[in-house]
């Protein structure tokens, strides 16, 4: 007996919103959005997404920050409005760190 809840893939045709170009949507990849959780069906071919991944990192590109705490350079991808500004790692330490004093403290996490 097959399982019943368990989603049967097969591959599908596409069309490619950019290019006009029928594309497979193969099972894995089917698979792979279906274990991410992603909704939407892929709109472009393989060329045309990774066209369009490069117009979007140009649109919005990488800044260089010094971290206030470390004082290391860091990119980030947002336009930093300050200098008062930490790097991704210091970001997470501090969080963890609050999170932790807050734990010992024995007061719930705000939610
Ligand atoms: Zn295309
Ligand atoms: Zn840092």
């Amino acid at each position: 007996m097959m399982e019943t809840n368990q989603k049967q893939f097969e591959d599908q045709v596409l069309n490619c919103k950019d290019c006009g170009d029928k594309f497979i949507w193969t099972v894995g990849e089917q698979q792979f959005f279906h274990d991410k959780g992603l909704q939407n069906v892929p709109k472009r071919c393989k060329p045309c997404a990774e066209k369009y991944k490069a117009v979007l990192r140009e649109k919005h590109p990488m800044n260089w920050i010094r971290c206030k705490k470390c004082k290391r350079k860091a990119e980030v991808p947002f336009e930093p409005k300050s200098d008062d500004i930490l790097c991704e790692d210091c970001f997470k330490q501090e969080i963890e760190k609050r999170d932790k004093l807050i734990a010992e403290a024995g007061l719930s996490l705000p939610t």
